[in-house]
């Protein structure tokens, strides 16, 4: 197996990503896209990103805006691709149509491809009949040898031809993986490469493409084994040189299924941008999906590492061959320690968007509201998984006092004693507004004298209600800090408020 410390057969390498867009972004592009760019990074190479867009049928025009939003937000910067151009543009399948078809005739040329009229409802018809027989599914060569003329006369014609390639029975079905080693895939059938509508199948555009854009080291998902061999065969029959394959380990849920859109929320990237996970705890998360831990000096495991360190010590072999669960609780917790390891005004940053998304927080926010939201976000950072827990815990603060809500859990809450406690805080508030002392160590101890000392309630049955009053939940940031941020002013109307109220 070749290791990253030998010289490639390549020169400087050059990778690429080579999504399709059809519909949201894939969390399995930036896996991939990852695992490129450590590589490339650490080489000094290249990073490419292609839009490989020749499924007409499932192409979503919005999708790759969403992907580069998502890739970028990521931090996962590519040095060509369709937006930023290059030396190889254009990046997009769609627009290099004519490149293609010089490398069909050549196939067809040399007797490596044919064309078939199959129409689909043959096509459809024959693949029922292999599976009733139990036989292998792969197309029969009805086409194979016939002129157009000929074949028009059989039944199942249709005037577009497709073009495929004439697979022969000795074909090389192995080769070494970067990832996996010696690798082989099953006996492929006659594959399509060029289609009805004149568009490439993926199969001849990928070889295509990452011949003609230099690219040295293709890492794709181990769903791809079986289309190796077709592509091995391709650059042969073409005189080219194939790049290095490294497949990677698939995504996996719980049930040990490759993730899809379809099943699992969570495939989409945008779910992670929207929900508030922090993008370098996603990159550290996805890192651990295919690679394994940092193993320190004295032999302790280290999960938690930054993008830079993963390029550092990337090396293919190290590449797990299996890949791990896809688990949310392991990502949770990864986004809770990076988020804690902000500063307050780091995560006050980071809240802005999803505040402003949630109608928290203006879009032009003022000075005072940025201050207060720094604050705060000292208070919540150790309350919050995501970024948008944040958003009920900090909604109180952004609230006229008037314009208060108290959640229904919050006011069933209140029992008898709640107005003699309202009353108690009040006074014992109101007194230490003139000394100045507006902190929350001051209110603690004035709350606790009044109310714990002098009534003899209960700590938590005391701060219930005021907890209610002034963030009308039962769930806010520590009281007295809330009391503190929110002002003697606003802190005592609310807590009259409440008071009117019962
Ligand atoms: N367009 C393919 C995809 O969507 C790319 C596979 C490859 O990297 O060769 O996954």
């Amino acid at each position: 197996m070749t290791t990253t410390s030998e010289p490639t057969r390549h020169g400087v390498p050059r990778l690429r990503v080579a999504p399709s867009p059809t519909g949201d972004p894939h969390v399995g592009t930036a896996y991939m896209a990852m695992f490129d760019l450590a590589f490339a990074r650490q080489q000094g190479g290249s990073f490419v990103l292609r839009i490989e867009d020749t499924d007409r049928a499932r192409f979503d025009p919005t999708s790759e805006q969403q992907l580069y939003e998502t890739l970028h937000w990521l931090g996962l910067t590519w040095d060509e691709g369709p937006d930023i151009g290059g030396p190889h543009a254009p990046y997009r399948q769609s627009e290099r149509l004519g490149t293609y078809q010089p490398y069909v005739e050549r196939l067809l040329a040399a007797g490596h491809a044919y064309r078939c009229w199959c129409s689909a409802e043959r096509l459809a018809q024959m693949r029922e009949e292999q599976q009733r027989q139990k036989l292998p599914t792969g197309y029969d060569r009805l086409c194979l040898g016939r002129t157009e003329e000929e074949r028009a006369a059989l039944p199942g014609f249709s005037p577009d031809p497709v073009v495929r390639m004439r697979i022969p029975d000795d074909v090389e079905l192995s080769w070494d993986d970067l990832i996996m080693g010696r690798t082989s895939a099953p006996q492929p059938d006659d594959q399509v490469v060029l289609k009805a509508d004149g568009y490439p199948t993926y199969h001849l555009a990928v070889v295509v493409d990452d011949h003609e854009m230099g690219i040295t080291h293709v890492v794709r998902g181990q769903e791809w084994i079986s289309s190796t061999p077709k592509h091995l065969l391709l650059y042969r029959w073409l005189g080219l040189e194939p790049p290095r394959f490294a497949h990677m380990p698939l995504l996996r849920d719980e049930k040990r299924a490759k993730i899809s859109k379809r099943k699992n929320p969570w495939a989409r990237l945008t779910w992670f941008a929207e929900r508030g996970y922090l993008p370098e705890a996603l990159v550290n998360f996805l890192a651990l999906q295919g690679y394994p831990p940092i193993v320190e000096a004295d032999g302790s495991e280290r999960e938690v590492f930054t993008f830079a360190e993963f390029t550092e010590r990337f090396r293919w072999e190290d590449v797990n061959r299996a890949g791990s669960i896809f688990n949310l609780d392991k990502l949770d917790w990864l986004n809770g320690l990076y988020v804690r390891a902000l500063s307050p005004a780091e995560l006050a940053q980071r809240l802005l968007p999803h505040l402003v998304a949630d109608g928290v927080v203006s879009p032009t926010p003022s000075e005072a509201d940025r201050e207060r939201l720094v604050d705060l976000a000292e208070l919540v950072g150790t309350r919050i998984v995501v970024l948008t827990d944040a958003t009920p815990l900090v909604r109180p603060f952004f609230v006229a006092d008037g314009d208060l809500e108290i959640a229904a859990d919050a006011r069933a809450q209140l029992d008898d004693g709640a107005a003699e406690v309202l009353d108690a805080a009040a006074a014992a508030l109101n007194a230490l507004v003139p000394d100045g002392a507006w902190d929350g160590p001051s209110i603690e101890a004035a709350l606790r004298g009044a109310l714990v000392e002098g009534l003899g309630i209960k700590a938590r049955l005391a701060f219930g209600p005021l907890r209610t009053a002034v963030s009308g939940q039962r769930i806010s940031p520590p009281l007295f800090e809330s009391m503190q941020i929110l002002g003697p002013e606003s802190t005592l109307a609310r807590i009259e408020s409440l008071r009117a109220s019962l």
